[in-house]
């Protein structure tokens, strides 16, 4: 065990899940195609290597650091897909660049593959607990377009997409995943969208249909991630108030959130606001590293967020986390893997100082 003498009080902490894809994987994926089986030895050695690197941080979570969802964390689990166009819902980002989701063009809807797939493949490698991540019914409802498809109503869809969501869940609850993570990072944007909180209200109400389908055992595994998007260091939604999302957030029926904090322009205000609605048995991991700016974290520097938030969030339902992933569309190379690590070795490092102190405080 890394610890000489347990704390009296943890303070978890975990990663959102994406890390910077290798050079020679990225270069490869420019010439074929993301299922091609010449990129079998290549995703093989990424996702080992990750592995490897993570647990060399002292990180008590890892996960496989999505190197093979591709092409991003939204649309892996219907890349592919026959019955989809290149053209749908449009993400704007604040540089001015836009990433897209794929367009249903008829039903049946289906995933053309579970994320579970990639927790095998993660647990061959790992000594320590994995974490999966897997995206939103919220976010893939996004494919449907608005004039509808004939002959698939938009309800029998949503029958799908849930039914399609629970299995992946399932699937990766019954592997032993550490952890579940929902990808909500739509959510922050909904408000932006639609400013009078429909869109978002919506999202809420979809997610909880779904996590209703889990017994209270399941969701204590279950995390839901929000953040105002991270990619080629630029954010989606960063200018919406958390005002108008985290009162309903934590109306989600999920044990644990995963906030992004790190990057607020007044993090001591989001935190009252987390105090507020935060509901018993909720456990919150705050971000304390910031994944899209490339200055590397001191461990000081996060053991002093880990106090900051201790002021406002029991240290019972306290928890850490990076802000974003660090790569969260497999193009990404803003930032490299050696910057993502010694990041993560920071949070790693600095949540373990903020213990110390805090455990020592309350003996
Ligand atoms: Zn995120």
């Amino acid at each position: 065990m890394p610890y000489a003498k347990p704390a009296l009080l943890t303070i978890p902490t975990e990663p959102i899940g994406s890390i910077p894809r290798p050079p020679d994987l990225i270069q490869k994926l420019a010439q074929v195609g993301s299922e091609d089986p010449a990129l079998a030895a290549l995703y093989e050695d990424a996702v080992r290597d990750t592995i490897e690197r993570f647990e060399a941080t002292g990180s008590l979570v890892v996960t496989d650091g999505e190197q093979r969802k591709y092409h991003n964390f939204l649309t892996y689990c219907v890349h592919g897909l026959p019955n989809t166009a290149a053209d749908g819902f449009k993400i704007p980002f604040s540089d001015g660049h836009t990433r897209r989701m794929l367009r249903l063009t008829r039903g049946p809807f289906r995933y053309m593959r579970y994320a579970d797939a990639y927790l095998d493949a993660a647990m061959r490698y790992a000594n320590v607990p994995v974490k999966q991540a897997v995206i939103s019914p919220s976010a893939l409802s996004l494919m449907y377009p608005a004039e509808g498809i004939a002959g698939y109503p938009r309800k029998q869809f949503i029958e799908d997409l849930l039914r399609e969501h629970e299995t992946e869940m399932r699937r990766c609850l019954q592997k032993g995943a550490h952890k579940v993570q929902i990808d909500f990072t739509e959510a922050r944007l909904a408000v932006k969208i639609d400013p009078s909180g429909q869109l978002l209200d919506s999202f809420i109400d979809l997610n909880n249909l779904a996590l209703s389908r889990f017994s209270p055992e399941d969701r204590l595994r279950i995390g839901v991630h929000t953040c105002p998007g991270g990619d080629l260091h630029a954010t989606h939604s960063a200018e919406i108030d958390y005002a108008d999302l985290l009162p309903k957030l934590f109306e989600l029926k999920a044990g644990t959130f995963y906030v992004a904090l790190a990057c607020e322009q007044d993090r001591r205000r989001v935190l009252t606001i987390i105090r507020k609605y935060l509901k018993p048995g909720q456990r919150i991991f705050v971000g304390v590293i910031t994944p899209i700016d490339p200055r590397i974290e001191t461990a000081e520097e996060v053991r002093d967020r880990v106090l900051e938030a201790s002021e406002y969030i029991p240290v019972e339902q306290l928890g850490t986390t990076d802000d974003c992933g660090f790569a969260p569309f497999s193009d990404d190379t803003s930032t490299n893997r050696d910057t993502a690590f010694a990041k993560i070795g920071a949070r790693v490092m600095g949540t373990k100082l903020a213990e110390k102190l805090i455990g020592a405080h309350g003996s």
